[in-house]
């Protein structure tokens, strides 16, 4: 499949780790201009090494903590020093907080806010001017199930990223006359490193092992097993190719059929 991905500079929020990272291989491999960014400086190295052993192409990379507005700005900055301009902005972040909303406080909410929505909001104002001076750009938010059916004991995750959904939606209206689609994708249950983290708090909930708490989320899968981070890394290359120019607006579950509805 021709991606016209070729050269194109994506920017990959939260990516030395899961979802983010094989987001980032995904557009290595198709030979783009790949910028990651993350909060460690270690693991984003490691993760860079990694990439450049795979593919022949060191990524470039950002420390950046997304509640930050001084690190997404030096980020973007950095980038666009690098490669010009960015072409393809995927707008990922670490998972908030979980917690019943009787348990958590304004700050938890503050940030929440700040790292899921805020920073999507800041890194989509700056890469925009440049998308729609150059007639091409692609917004790609990765947000969760949860916009489809809430999750249990995620009440931040489910309110934030219904909010982002929302502003996608919004923005995708506004910028479609400049050849910019904006889309997310909402993963299932899908192994990494946050699903293992939830598994173990449910795991102290039930008083079971998080070992069998995972079996039992693969059970809930019509597929039967978990996901991997790479199937929902193709469906962002997919929306940030060619291929997908008349996709605007939407959201794409890729969870092994978890979620029950018609839409
Ligand atoms: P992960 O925990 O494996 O990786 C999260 C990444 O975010 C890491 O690189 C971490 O360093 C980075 N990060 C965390 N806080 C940050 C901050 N403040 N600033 C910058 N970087 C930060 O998580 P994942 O499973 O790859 O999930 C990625 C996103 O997808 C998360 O928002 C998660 O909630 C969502 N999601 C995951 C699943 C799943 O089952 N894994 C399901 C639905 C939604």
């Amino acid at each position: 499949m021709e991606t016209g991905l070729k050269n194109k500079t994506v920017l990959i929020t939260a990516a030395s780790l899961g979802i983010g990272k094989a987001i980032a291989e995904a557009f290595a491999s198709e030979g783009c201009n790949v910028a990651i960014s993350s909060r460690s400086k270690d693991n984003l190295l490691s993760t860079a090494k990694e990439i450049k052993l795979k593919y022949d192409f060191e990524p470039f990379w950002s420390v950046c903590d997304l509640n930050k507005n001084k690190d997404i700005e030096n980020t973007y900055t950095a980038v666009t020093e690098q490669f010009s301009s960015v072409d393809i902005l995927v707008n990922n972040c670490g998972g908030p907080v979980t917690g019943m909303f009787q348990e958590l406080d304004e700050k938890d909410w503050d940030n929440a806010y700040d790292q899921v929505l805020k920073s999507a909001v800041r890194l989509s104002k700056l890469v925009l001017p440049d998308m729609m001076r150059n007639h091409w750009g692609r917004i790609l938010n990765i947000t969760s199930i949860s916009v489809k059916q809430p999750v249990d004991n995620l009440v931040l995750s489910n309110s934030l990223r219904a909010g982002l959904t929302g502003m996608a939606k919004s923005l995708s209206n506004e910028v479609a006359k400049y050849n910019i689609t904006v889309n997310n994708v909402a993963p299932g249950m899908t192994l990494t490193r946050r699903l293992y983290e939830l598994a173990v708090v449910e795991a102290k909930q039930k008083k079971k092992s998080h070992e069998e708490i995972l079996v039992e989320m693969a059970k809930k899968v019509p597929m039967n097993r978990l996901g991997r981070p790479e199937e929902i890394a193709s469906v962002v290359l997919f929306l940030a190719s060619s291929q997908s120019s008349y996709v605007t607006g939407n959201t794409i579950q890729v969870d092994g059929g978890y979620i029950r509805s018609l839409y």
